[in-house]
């Protein structure tokens, strides 16, 4: 028995030298690596995260204000607390004053970039957004804006990217067509979403996909697809965190996603692509209280404090029990600065974008 554990573990630390050197790995091998996780090659992979990251950012961790700013949503995703057909959601919608008054209030506190999040909500035309948008950065030139409002037209992105917006997240969810089929409904396309990601590369956003770990029928094989895709994809940020039950989705007695494999991606992602920026996520800090100090442990450099208006933060609940629902932005914020020193890092006041490891600009 020992000598098979010695032969596995020998096998994973191989394939750990070979992703450090080469920045891939094949589908089997990833699907390896997934299905064969222990301690050992935990705590391998984390090490090298960390001082890979450490060598390209240092010990700063960027931060985020996370403006949510529509729970109306087109879509019925199996998963989301905020889906079409949610009865008992309470919907709102912020107006262009309470998202700028957002931002100010974020801009005194060191956020400088600001991400507009939302559901699909047809009342945030590309008009709409792109005053928003023009106002923002009219009164904060220095910062950066993230737009999370989904899938749009090729036109509609290009509008939002020409008023100023900077980046543009949009979660692939799952890189396996049929996985993608179990999660949403028909009237939901795969490919439509890997071509919005790619349109809006092609327009020239820094971009950022991800996924849900433990998302229901998700397989070893559907993740080693997904560390593909960020292999292939290389993009600037990628979004990843457990999945957690909504009580109100056709998802509600699903178990949720795993701490330990969230943060093994994580490494396994930072290894993938180091500049790549890496939130720990909420979903990370609601199923762990100490999950986000795990994930930048594990190699995340990102964190995205909720800075929506106190009264609609517990309506955008996409999953049960979500954290940083009740603070106010600015306890949140000293509270994860405090966080963050008991374990060596720092929050800086920077827009954060995207570094080249040394070895490229050398
Ligand atoms: N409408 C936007 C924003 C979606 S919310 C869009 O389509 O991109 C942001 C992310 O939250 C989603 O991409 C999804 O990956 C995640 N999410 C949704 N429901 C979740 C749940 N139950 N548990 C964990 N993460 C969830």
């Amino acid at each position: 028995m020992e000598q098979i554990n010695r032969h596995q573990n020998q096998k994973l630390s191989a394939l750990i030298d070979t992703l450090e050197q080469n920045q891939s790995l094949t589908l089997s091998e990833y699907e390896e690596l997934i299905t064969c996780r222990c301690k050992e090659a935990t705590d391998i992979l984390a090490k090298r995260a960390v001082s890979l990251r450490q060598r390209i950012y240092g010990n700063s961790v960027y931060i985020r204000g996370l403006i949510e700013i529509s729970n109306i949503c087109r879509n019925d995703c199996f998963y989301c607390g905020i889906r079409r057909s949610s009865q008992r959601c309470e919907r709102y919608r912020l107006t262009a004053e309470q998202i700028l008054e957002c931002c100010e209030e974020g801009y005194s506190l060191g956020f400088r970039t600001f991400v507009l999040q939302g559901g699909e909500d047809a009342f945030f035309t590309d008009e709409v957004i792109c005053s928003i948008l023009s106002e923002i950065k009219k009164r904060y030139p220095d910062c950066a804006v993230t737009l999370s409002l989904g899938e749009r037209s090729r036109n509609s992105y290009q509008k939002l990217f020409d008023a100023g917006a900077d980046r543009y997240l949009l979660r692939h969810e799952t890189a396996d067509c049929e996985h993608y089929r179990k999660l949403h409904p028909p009237d939901m396309s795969f490919h439509h979403r890997m071509k919005c990601l790619h349109d809006l590369r092609e327009i020239g956003y820094q971009t950022g996909c991800g996924f849900m770990v433990g998302s229901p029928y998700q397989t070893a094989a559907d993740l080693a697809k997904d560390l593909k895709f960020i292999e292939d994809f290389r993009p600037e940020m990628c979004g990843i965190g457990p999945f957690i039950p909504h009580r109100d989705t056709p998802f509600h007695d699903q178990a949720a996603g795993d701490v330990e494999l969230t943060c093994y991606l994580l490494s396994i992602i930072r290894l993938i692509h180091p500049p790549v920026l890496l939130p720990a996520t909420t979903a990370l800090g609601t199923i762990d209280p100490g999950g986000r100090e795990k994930g930048i442990l594990s190699g995340a450099n990102v964190i995205m404090p909720n800075l929506s208006p106190v009264s609609v933060r517990k309506k955008y609940e996409l999953y049960d029990n979500k954290i940083c629902t009740g603070d106010e932005s600015a306890q949140c914020k000293s509270s994860l600065s405090g966080k963050m020193k008991s374990i060596g890092y720092e929050i800086v006041t920077d827009r954060g974008d995207i570094k080249k490891p040394e070895s490229d600009t050398a």
